[in-house]
């Protein structure tokens, strides 16, 4: 896994929410150089909002292709 700030080398670190619930915590990913975290739910949104970009060119395309 690269960061996608700086391209250093990230590592997978545990989170711990314990201000907020004292319970929530989450496996990311910390930037080793820059410090920069990613989560999971940032990672998850990236590629849903990729795959409905996918979706909706495919749609076009068929689209096209019956007209
Ligand atoms: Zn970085």
């Amino acid at each position: 896994m690269k960061c996608p700030k700086c391209e250093n080398l990230m590592v997978t670190e545990r989170f711990t929410d314990d201000q907020q619930t004292g319970k929530f915590s989450f496996i990311g990913w910390r930037c080793l150089s820059c410090g920069l975290i990613l989560d999971p739910t940032i990672l998850m949104n990236r590629r849903q909002k990729k795959s409905e970009g996918v979706a909706k060119s495919d749609k076009k395309v068929l689209t096209g292709i019956k007209n």
